[in-house]
């Protein structure tokens, strides 16, 4: 039976018909491209580097740029592909999400146009990949206090430091790269093979198995004058990537938890137990219910969230409210769903114990569930309990 993704409250009903054919057509994508091999790459821990064209091709990657070769769509059409393929697996949007909000928005935003032109196409169509490398070994959700050091020298800068958890660290042709530069902190574009640049990937993971998580290292590695971002201008530049991504993964996990809806849903209609369908006790519709009330508080929060970017009103303490809301809500329809299978949520059978595994990456990476509290609280009580005053 063909996957249907919940709506109960007909909240794409809010989409314009431009936002409904791109949805139908992500959704196609996954289940023709996606779904079929998905399970096998998340066993083996391989990343589906075939799709990588087919995205570009379709301009799912910086989606919402303008020119260089980006399909210039708007925020929510880039919203509604990272829920369509988060439905697929978290891994993949995570690749759209760092080619397209951490790799290509800083070169579009701080890159000089000689950047744009070399990087930006070949990444739009698939044809190079990228990565951001900000969190260090000991540096994650406070990144300010990185270590990793540019130095200017005669003929450009020389680059000292250790990046941790990239993601596509290891495939990516260009690494945007945030350093301490005696101005400050600055983003620079290192280039696969420059001496001095290593990577390796970290393995043995629970999460995010269908998705490359590497190491960045700079021994002493030498970058020209034109690799730095000229437009970057401190972390605050660093922040706004992830600004971008976190918009992203706000809808995405909502695509996490719809497949896992779904799931539940089949599962409590066909499984018998005590002699009727699994479906017919009470707590099994309490928990399919809490689940789909979450799901459609999350679609609201993401559709007002893409409107208030559309009409350029949105602050990033709205993103870190639904990105904390709507990962928190996927992880919770995971965590039931595979419960709500018995013995069987724990094969690869079925999805919702993938999804579960990855979802403690999201709920982890672009800002803890506890820091965008911290950022949201802030925002309303002028009072900075971060840590970092
Ligand atoms: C699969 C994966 C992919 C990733 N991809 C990338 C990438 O592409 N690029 C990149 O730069 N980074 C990436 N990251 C790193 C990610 O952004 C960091 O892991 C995240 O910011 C948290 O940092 P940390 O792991 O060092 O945890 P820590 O900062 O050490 O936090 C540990 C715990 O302390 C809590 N905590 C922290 N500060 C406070 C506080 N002030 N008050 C109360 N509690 C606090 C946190 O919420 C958390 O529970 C990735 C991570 C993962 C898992």
């Amino acid at each position: 039976m063909p996957y249907e993704a919940p709506d109960f409250m007909d909240v794409d009903g809010l989409l314009t018909d431009d936002e409904r054919v791109v949805r139908d057509t992500v959704r196609s994508f996954v289940e023709e491209r996606v779904m079929p091999d998905i399970g096998k790459h998340f066993e083996e821990g391989t990343f589906p580097h075939n799709l990588i064209p087919e995205m570009g091709e379709m301009g799912l990657l910086g989606a919402s740029l303008e020119g260089y070769g980006c399909a210039g769509m708007n925020e929510t059409t880039y919203g509604v592909i990272c829920r369509e393929l988060e439905r697929g697996d978290s891994g993949v949007r995570s690749f759209v999400s760092v080619q397209g909000s951490l790799v290509m928005y800083p070169i579009h935003t701080f890159g000089s146009e000689e950047q744009k032109q070399r990087w930006l196409p070949k990444l739009a169509a698939g044809k190079a990949v990228g990565c951001f490398g900000l969190t260090e070994p000991d540096f994650g959700s406070d990144p300010g206090g990185m270590i990793t050091n540019a130095k200017p020298t005669a003929d450009g800068w020389v680059l000292n430091g250790a990046k941790m958890w990239i993601t596509n660290g290891t495939i990516a042709d260009v690494a945007v790269v945030w350093a301490k530069t005696p101005e400050g902190i600055r983003g620079f574009l290192v280039e696969k093979g420059t001496k001095g640049y290593t990577t390796r990937d970290t393995e043995r993971k629970w999460s995010l198995r269908a998705s490359h998580t590497s190491e960045l290292y700079f021994d002493d590695c030498h970058v020209s004058k034109d690799a730095i971002l000229p437009g970057s201008t401190g972390l605050v530049s660093a922040l706004m990537c992830l600004n971008s991504a976190r918009y992203g993964i706000a809808w995405g996990a909502i695509g996490a938890a719809q497949a896992c809806y779904d799931e539940a849903l089949r599962y409590a209609k066909t499984r018998i137990i005590y002699k009727k369908p699994m479906g017919r006790f009470q707590l099994v519709q309490q928990k399919l219910v809490e689940m789909l009330t979450g799901i459609t508080n999350g679609q609201l929060l993401a559709w007002r969230l893409g409107n208030l970017k559309d009409t350029g009103k949105s602050h990033f303490t709205h993103v870190s409210m639904a990105k904390r809301n709507n990962v928190k809500m996927a992880l919770e329809c995971a965590r039931t769903t595979r419960d709500m299978l018995g013995a069987s949520g724990i094969t690869h059978e079925y999805v919702s114990g993938r999804h579960m595994a990855n979802l403690e990456s999201v709920i982890t990476y672009e800002g803890t569930h506890d820091i965008h509290a911290l950022i949201v609280g802030m925002h309303v009580t002028g009072l900075n309990a971060l840590g970092n005053d």
